[in-house]
């Protein structure tokens, strides 16, 4: 049985004082807590991570990293740096960055590659618009983005990702799948992972994200191939995120 993981993503948000607040709030909140959980902050805050959460069983990582190693790229970080802050995971492929960074599947996958080369877990992100689910290519879509990343990997590498099912059109809009949607696309790419490694599919966890919140939480980890959330807004506000914590 694969034990449920919930990760905030706080995107471009938070301070040094109320990252503080934040994070001693749902420290002090865990206690029964049966999920993992974890938060993907921006890079500056990383540091404040490391201090504040070592010793709880908060894990902590970030949203993005530069498919490349040291050098001149100015503005990037590299997987060397993240893991000097003893991140365990790293998104790679937000639908924000495929859309305003133009992040192909391709350089997803590479970003997936190098921060497994530093002993970090990449939740690699997929999902789809608006438009191609009207136009019922939901499962073209997001299985085109997740062979990118496996055909990158080696056979033994895909049971150290995490995936996270995103429909695009959910996330941030308060519009969220339903439990029957977004089961139906994890075990489209639960059967995706299965091709590739068995094994490995049985223990790689794949998260929903879009718009949940401690109302919904509870229907979506219900499903059978939903593993845990990827969590936005709701990871900003203490007691929403520990609400969808204890929901698992
Ligand atoms: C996200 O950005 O990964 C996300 C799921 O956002 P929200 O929960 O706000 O929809």
């Amino acid at each position: 049985m694969r034990a449920k993981l919930i990760v905030g993503n706080w995107k471009m948000n938070g301070s040094r004082a109320g990252n503080a607040r934040l994070l001693a709030d749902i420290a002090a909140g865990l206690d029964s807590a049966r999920a993992q959980c974890a938060v993907c902050v921006p890079s500056p805050y990383l540091q404040q991570c490391e201090e504040a959460l070592s010793g709880t069983p908060i894990a902590w990582g970030a949203q993005d990293v530069s498919v490349h190693g040291f050098g001149a790229f100015t503005g990037e970080v590299c997987a060397k740096m993240l893991s000097e802050f003893a991140c365990r995971y790293v998104i790679v492929g937000h639908s924000e960055r495929r859309a305003y960074h133009m992040e192909s599947s391709e350089m997803v996958a590479q970003k997936a590659k190098a921060v497994l080369a530093e002993g970090m877990t990449p939740i690699v992100c997929v999902g789809e618009t608006l438009e191609e689910r009207e136009a019922g290519q939901t499962a073209q879509v997001v299985g085109a983005q997740l062979d990118a990343v496996l055909e990158l990997l080696g056979t033994a590498d895909v049971a150290k990702i995490v995936v996270a099912y995103e429909p695009v059109w959910a996330i941030g809009t308060g519009k969220n799948a339903t439990p029957e949607m977004a089961q139906a696309v994890h075990a489209h790419l639960r059967a995706q992972l299965k091709a590739r490694n068995a094994e490995a599919a049985e223990s790689v966890p794949i998260l929903y994200g879009g718009s949940m919140k401690p109302e919904n939480a509870k229907a979506l980890l219900a499903q059978p191939d939903i593993d845990g959330g990827l969590i936005g807004g709701a990871a900003l506000k203490a007691q929403d995120f520990l609400g969808i914590i204890h929901s698992a």
